[in-house]
């Protein structure tokens, strides 16, 4: 890296990774849009092949564009001690790669309820082929982590902070001892937060993934995921992605680093945002209940407040009714769009029993969390007057 030593997050969302020499003297990190890369004469391919030269070789084993995102990446979320970052084709598939790589067949693994559905969709449907079993804990509760260590089998903890859609805020040291009295590592999958928000390294945590597809990117415009950890532990993971072949595509990497350019911006944006709405909403009378760790009556306001910069732009709240009231107040709503995922500049709304839990009976979503009446509002980067001024208008009495 070129630019000062432990750069603030602005600073290191524009600088870090790029060399100051530019390539074509363009101020832009070009697409370098190749599969493959030439070799001068036998001797270059022999230097390379003993270590000589660092170079490109092969589309699927890396490309300049995708390593300068990742160096971008690395230093947003350890601007002070040593990283390295592995760019993959979506968030899932970064998680999938964690997962293949560190679970051998007949393993133990220990995941968080509250959190994105693939993940355990993938351990108990895919993982489970290969013997490896799992233990469901509650979200941001390090005891109940710990009680669910097998000594000797567990190899992986894997968790979200802020979790999905309550935003639990798990004690990321606390998590880190108890792994690391047992020699087990820990992976966080921090979207929700952002290395703007919150850095899960710096708690001693061995590896943190986001899906870049949401605050990263920022513009709703590109699927990619991200693995960040100290440089060993990534050259490892590196060469699993070599075989599994999940690489981030170099037009994707482009518009990500693109998008990470303002990231410190757009996340103080939507910081506000979902601070000023979260507090409206917690004094509408028709709202139950809202979940937003930036309030005071979260269960993990505390903790949140202690490890993290600001709280994001997703509020969940919980309206007085049903479904169909649930429903029809989405409906009302004019700036959010109808759609999964957040993140993005645009605000987005959704009902997680219409989202991502369709399939389930009320019952069986209530058995996982998921209430009917919830929904979670992504806060883009409007302003905060005119989000409110809709919710008011779509929570009015008929
Ligand atoms: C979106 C998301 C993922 C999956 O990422 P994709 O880029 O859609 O594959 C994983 N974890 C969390 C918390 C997410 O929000």
């Amino acid at each position: 890296m070129t630019i000062t030593h432990n750069p603030g997050p602005g600073t290191a969302a524009v600088h870090a990774g790029e060399s100051r020499q530019r390539a074509f003297d363009a101020i832009t990190t070009p697409i370098v849009q190749s599969a493959t890369y030439t070799f001068r004469d036998s001797a270059e391919l022999i230097a390379f092949q003993v270590g000589e030269v660092e170079r490109e070789e092969y589309g699927r084993y890396g490309n300049p564009t995708v390593r300068a995102v990742e160096a971008r990446l690395a230093a947003l979320e350890s601007p002070d001690a040593p990283a390295a970052a592995l760019l993959c084709a979506s968030g899932m598939n970064a998680l999938t790669t964690v997962m293949l790589a560190m679970l051998p067949g007949g393993s133990h693994v220990i995941l968080t309820d509250d959190g994105y559905r693939r993940t355990r969709q993938f351990v108990s449907t895919m993982l489970s082929r290969l013997g490896v079993t799992h233990s469901v804990v509650e979200a941001a509760n390090p005891a109940a982590i710990a009680a669910a260590i097998e000594p000797g089998r567990t190899r992986l903890i894997i968790t979200e902070a802020p979790t999905n859609p309550y935003l639990r805020v798990i004690d990321l040291a606390a998590v880190a001892r108890i792994a690391r009295e047992h020699r087990i590592k820990t992976v966080i999958d921090a979207t929700f937060a952002t290395p703007y928000n919150m850095r899960p390294l710096a708690y001693g945590i061995d590896l943190v993934v986001h899906s870049c597809s949401k605050y990263l990117a920022g513009h709703n415009d590109l699927l990619a995921g991200v693995i960040i950890g100290r440089p060993p532990i990534i050259s490892a993971l590196r060469e699993t992605q070599g075989v599994l072949g999940g690489i981030c595509d170099p037009h994707a990497a482009y518009l990500l680093g693109r998008g990470l350019k303002t990231l410190a911006l757009r996340m103080e944006r939507h910081n506000q945002n979902g601070q000023a709405v979260a507090e409206f909403l917690a004094r509408h009378p028709r709202v139950v209940r809202v979940h937003y760790p930036g309030l005071p009556e979260h269960p993990d306001h505390a903790i949140a407040r202690a490890q993290m910069r600001g709280f994001g732009g997703v509020v969940s709240f919980e309206v007085q009714g049903d479904l169909r009231s649930a429903m029809t107040v989405v409906d009302r709503l004019r700036l959010p769009y109808i759609a999964p995922s957040f993140g993005g500049v645009e605000s987005l709304v959704e009902q997680p029993a219409l989202m991502s839990y369709y399939e389930l009976s009320s019952e069986e979503r209530l058995a996982v969390g998921i209430r009917d009446n919830l929904i979670r509002l992504s806060c883009g980067i409007e302003d905060a007057s005119d989000l409110i001024a809709d919710l008011q208008q779509a929570l009015a009495e008929e």
